[in-house]
């Protein structure tokens, strides 16, 4: 069976395009007691953004605290407010921030309509019904999270994405404008998520000849971007975020997703930051790519976080690999269908402890 693969449904793109969203909402909404929803990133509260937010009537606007990854019981949380705002669903939802607040903002439209806790429905195709009309603005590139089929959340037991056809936003809003004023680590980490995404798709078992199209267009722009200096890199970048989502989307992440998904689990180190440091020890798997990025983080002056598996305990460790070992088809797609002679879980432990 091959996959039929859903995509955004709608996508505008460039410098300013963010003014054309009230525009592209009163299509959305209905007449009457109607409403939409704007989760934002809290880091624009106090920024000019926030002046530009199409909100109106009895709209609601979230700013949601990134300090930690999304949770399922702050999705919980944010769908039991939106819900006691009316006794009808909005007419939208829009998530406006990085990879954490497009996420939130997906797992919100897909709780809103259906039953039960975030944590329920982590996993693949569990969601019943479609969820309310979704946005998503990316304000950091990277991530992919924008054309992706899933939402990631740590739940109680796991961090697992909500993966399925309803979770895919129906319109995404590219504007390069939103990316200035991002910190050089926080745009190096996110960036290299994509960096990542591209090589670890390139260098699958699972790739094929639509996933290699989009890794290879990403790859060439993460290295204009990471190892030149052209005038338009935050236009570049969104379009590699772009393109690298979707060439993960058609193929698989690989080790160092697997491993970094464990760290961020018991370290709560967030996704980019945990990607560079995985990333960073895996030469044995991905030899040129580890050497080109250690020259980017070189020509950016980026110095990663290190030892930091040193103060971990044995049950966490254990944890770590247990959290990393559950994502099968990333080491299948990396290391074949013999994966698990390959992976042990002793070899699993070397890598994190040289982490
Ligand atoms: P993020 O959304 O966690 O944001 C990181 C930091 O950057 C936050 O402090 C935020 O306030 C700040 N920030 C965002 N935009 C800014 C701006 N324009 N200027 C200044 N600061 C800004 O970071 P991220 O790397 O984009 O996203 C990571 C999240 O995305 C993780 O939760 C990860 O699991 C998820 N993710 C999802 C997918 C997917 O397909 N759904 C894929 C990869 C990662
Ligand atoms: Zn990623």
């Amino acid at each position: 069976m091959f996959r039929n693969f859903k995509m955004v449904s709608q996508v505008v793109f460039g410098r300013g395009c963010f003014n054309q969203l009230s525009d592209i909402l009163s299509v959305q909404r209905k007449k009457g007691a109607s409403f939409a929803v704007f989760i934002v990133d809290h880091i624009f509260e106090n920024r000019p953004l926030r002046d530009r937010i199409p909100a109106e009537g009895r709209d609601m606007v979230i700013w949601a605290d990134t300090t930690d990854e999304p949770k399922t019981t702050e999705v919980d949380r944010l769908t039991a407010m939106v819900r006691a705002q009316a006794n009808s669903l909005p007419d939208a939802v829009v998530g406006i921030g990085g990879g954490s607040v497009m996420d939130l903002a997906k797992a919100v439209s897909l709780m809103l309509t259906n039953p039960g806790s975030a944590a329920d429905y982590q996993g693949w195709d569990l969601i019943k019904n479609p969820a309310v009309y979704h946005a998503g603005i990316p304000t950091l590139s990277g991530t992919g999270a924008e054309v992706s089929r899933t939402t990631v959340l740590t739940g109680p037991v796991k961090k697992l994405g909500i993966n399925s056809d309803h979770t895919v936003f129906d319109q995404i809003v590219l504007d390069p404008d939103l990316l200035e004023g991002v910190p050089t680590d926080q745009w190096f980490y996110t960036g290299m998520d994509c960096y990542i995404h591209c090589v670890e798709s390139l260098k699958g078992t699972y790739l094929n000849a639509f996933s290699q199209a989009y890794g290879e267009k990403a790859m060439a722009l993460c290295r204009e971007v990471f190892l030149g200096d052209p005038p338009d890199r935050e236009d570049k970048l969104m379009m590699a975020s772009y393109c690298g989502g979707m060439s993960i989307a058609y193929s698989q992440v690989g080790v160092c997703h697997a491993l970094s998904y464990g760290l961020s689990f018991v370290l709560g180190l967030h996704h980019g930051i945990g990607n560079c440091v995985a990333f960073d020890v895996l030469e044995e798997f991905y030899p040129d790519e580890v050497n080109e990025f250690r020259r980017m983080m070189e020509k950016h002056d980026v110095r990663l976080p290190r030892n930091l598996v040193q103060g971990v305990d044995d049950k966490g460790l254990e944890k770590m690999v247990d959290v990393a070992l559950v994502l099968e088809p990333l080491w299948e797609n990396a290391l074949g269908k013999n994966w698990k002679t390959i992976m042990t879980r002793d070899k699993i432990r070397q890598l994190y402890r040289r982490m």
